[in-house]
């Protein structure tokens, strides 16, 4: 064995990297062209890099980092709970002491009706769950032609089989085959992109009516579900019009069809409620959970079951042939019982719905002053900022100029982290970010607009 003295250089990991790890969503060759950026530490809302710069994370990690980096009550839990009982399964009419008690918590944070959960390791396997207990529930009312799942296009519902299916992501369902059978996508309540020239409470209730078209052409009686993101996520946060979710809570009551919310970013106090569906006005079934769950400090998210479905399950559904070994970690579970408290403690769901949220929609008010921004919006402490190349007629640049991943290096090169989705650039910081912090970020993502503005001019794409 050898023994290295010096530690190794950004370079030596880079190349390590590049030639063992296949990163997620990642054109492998071209980042090996480039080296990773290799991330060593987070504290609170900041993270930094193995060359010792110092970014802000507008991002939260990806989505998750709800109560920022450094939380020692999660830390302590996770050591305690390993030194006491690393992990037992809950296959075999056993139970783990973490599980019981991030389900009773889970359920007294959830709206009404909530009194079940069912507990995965992803928020992918969360959406797999809401596959297979949708049509087991239709199964056991003796429907079993009510299989269809309508989704929308442009959602993310994860990334194995099941929750790329229900994702209406055109670029993933090219690779592999999918989406699977009796998944179908309507389009999504996206204003700025299929609304112009109307009122944005008509435009809801427009894009709501898709769905009872899909409904009506498929036939309620093969409708399974209807599944969304109260706010899309990776989509490119696009907050729909205030009519759109009571409209097609409404269109699925009446045909009877199971509404599941994917909650697996708009959760945990994201947009000022503990659930994206009580900001958006709906009741849902099923609610998918995962990031926020744990802060993404480990691995977990599972599935809300409301009573409709809960009750058919436990007393007509037998044996439920379905389960992770990982479900209800308790490690994972202990994690979650802290972040949730902590959640409580420090009053973060109040903190954003009263103080940040409409402090950061403030400062985007101001941001939609700038030149390059057709449209921005933002819901609690998710943000997005639409860069256009014409703002009065809302022309978008030709999308293989990249003026979004333009903007994305200017932020990473200037110490903030904020994500581009197209010319989308999107935010989602830490809950416990402060309104000092705010102006910070606001303060940085305008000198990033600044010096996108200055390229896209000397390169004449203005024009
Ligand atoms: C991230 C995400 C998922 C997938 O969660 P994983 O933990 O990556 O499997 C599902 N739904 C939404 C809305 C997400 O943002």
């Amino acid at each position: 064995m050898t023994t290295t003295t010096s530690p190794r250089s950004t370079a030596s990991w880079q190349a390590a990297d590049a030639a063992h790890f296949l990163h997620p969503f990642t054109d492998f060759q071209a980042l090996a062209a480039k080296g990773s950026r290799v991330i060593t530490r987070g504290d609170n809302i900041y993270i930094w890099d193995s060359e010792g710069h110092k970014l802000l994370d507008a991002i939260s990690g990806l989505w998750c980092v709800n109560v920022g980096y450094g939380q020692r009550a999660l830390i302590d839990a996770a050591t305690r709970q390993m030194e006491t009982l690393p992990f037992y399964n809950s296959f075999f009419q056993t139970t783990t002491m973490p599980a019981v008690e991030l389900a009773e918590l889970l359920s007294s944070v959830s709206p009404p009706g909530f009194k079940h959960v069912f507990f995965s390791g992803s928020g992918s396997e969360g959406n797999d769950t809401v596959l297979r207990m949708v049509r087991r529930y239709w199964d056991l009312l003796g429907q079993p032609q009510r299989k269809v799942i309508i989704s929308r296009k442009n959602a993310y519902h994860g990334s194995t089989v099941a929750g790329a299916s229900l994702g209406g992501m055109s670029y993933m369902h090219a690779q592999g085959d999918l989406p699977i059978p009796d998944i179908v996508h309507i389009e999504q309540p996206f204003a700025f992109q299929l609304g112009q020239g109307m009122s944005r409470a008509d435009f809801g209730l427009l894009a709501a009516s898709w769905l009872e078209d899909k409904i009506n052409e498929l036939g309620a009686d093969r409708v399974a579900a209807f599944i969304g993101e109260p706010i899309q996520g990776a989509g490119g946060v696009i907050i729909p019009p205030e009519t759109y979710w009571p409209e097609v809570q409404r269109i699925c009551d009446k045909h009877g069809v199971l509404l599941v919310s994917d909650e697996v970013i708009c959760g945990f106090g994201r947009t000022g409620s503990w659930f994206g569906c009580e900001t958006m006005g709906f009741k849902p079934d099923l609610m998918t959970f995962a990031k926020g769950v744990t802060s993404g400090y480990i691995p977990l998210g599972g599935v809300m079951v409301g009573a409709r479905i809960a009750k058919v399950l436990i007393e007509q559904g037998g044996e439920f042939e379905h389960g992770y070994t990982y479900s209800g970690h308790p490690v994972a579970c202990a994690v979650g019982l802290a972040n949730v408290k902590l959640i409580q403690q420090l009053g973060l769901v109040d903190h954003v719905r009263d103080d940040v949220g409409p402090y950061l929609a403030q400062k985007y008010a101001e941001l939609a002053d700038h030149p390059l921004v057709g449209e921005a919006s933002s819901c609690g402490l998710m943000a997005a900022l639409q860069l256009v190349k014409n703002k009065t007629t809302s022309m978008p640049f030709a999308s293989e100029l990249e003026v979004g991943m333009l903007c994305r290096s200017h932020c990473f090169g200037n110490g903030l982290v904020m994500r581009a989705v197209g010319d989308r650039m999107i935010i989602a910081p830490p809950l416990v970010i402060t309104r000092a912090q705010v102006d910070e970020l606001a303060g940085l993502i305008k000198r990033c607009l600044d010096l996108t503005l200055a390229d896209v001019h000397t390169r004449g794409w203005l024009n």
